[in-house]
């Protein structure tokens, strides 16, 4: 009964301008495809500089897709030059937010601390946090694929109250961008261990209700395979979400 997402992180591609166009371009594919939005929740993450202008044109063509953001300060205002705050991001309607993705983890140092210190500024301006965990594979090598994004997710979740609504990803490291995604069995086990913190940070019935995203090399001809099993809940996408035909027969993976 969990809603399936799929999540396009477009990290830093598209300026406000091309961000309209390609919106538009996937509202019209999936309407002329006849995708029914009650089965598959669409979220897209632009750019900083394109949420306003994503944010004026979902709501004047009444577009159905969840506005995400792909980071946010630790901070709520003051002397932070650069950063951008939760609050900010509420007022634009924005409902998700990226946090510890594995380039912020890696270009900009962000440990466990961070992540958890910007979970909870999420949580505190009703954003829902896209917590995202994953190996290296020299983790893999050295530790197997599940113990660092599990130890990843206890560190995200300390503190987070049982009613809390969260969404978690699984990015193993090596499989973002390298085209090697990992196999939908890979997946299903780490995300069913991922769930497993969910139950004990939090509770069982938030973890029933958790959605649980795996990510990495997602493209059309591999989702329908992660789908289908049952502790997968969806796509966190990156280089496929920048292609309208190819992330449209994504979101359509049931057909
Ligand atoms: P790719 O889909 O390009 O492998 O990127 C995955 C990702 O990092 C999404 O956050």
């Amino acid at each position: 009964t969990r809603m399936p997402l799929i999540a396009g992180n477009w990290k830093m591609n598209l300026d406000h301008l091309q961000a309209v166009a390609f919106v538009q371009k996937l509202h019209w594919t999936l309407k002329d495809a006849g995708h029914d939005h009650s089965t598959v929740e669409v979220a897209v993450f632009p750019p900083f500089t394109d949420l306003r202008t994503v944010q004026t044109l979902l709501d004047a063509d009444k577009i159905p897709f969840a506005l995400g953001a792909q980071d946010l300060s630790t901070h709520d205002s003051g002397a932070y030059t650069g950063e951008i705050s939760g609050a900010f991001l509420s007022k634009l309607d924005v409902r998700y937010v990226i946090i510890g993705h594995s380039e912020r983890r890696e270009y900009h140092a962000e440990g466990d601390d961070v992540v958890a210190a910007k979970v909870q500024a999420a949580l505190r301006h009703g954003l829902v946090p896209v917590i995202c965990v994953g190996e290296t594979s020299e983790d893999l090598e050295k530790f197997g694929a599940s113990a660092v994004p599990v130890s990843q997710l206890r560190a995200a979740l300390d503190g987070v109250a049982a009613d809390a609504d969260i969404v978690v990803a699984y990015e193993p490291v090596w499989a973002i961008g390298s085209g090697q995604a990992a196999t939908p069995e890979q997946a299903q086990d780490v995300c069913a261990k991922l769930r497993d913190v969910v139950a004990e940070a939090l509770d069982a019935d938030a973890a029933a209700r958790t959605r649980v995203l795996y990510g990495g090399s997602v493209k059309a001809a591999n989702i329908a395979g992660f789908m289908r099993e049952p502790d997968v809940d969806g796509a966190l996408v990156g280089g496929a979400s920048l292609l309208v035909d190819e992330f449209s027969s994504i979101i359509r993976f049931q057909k």
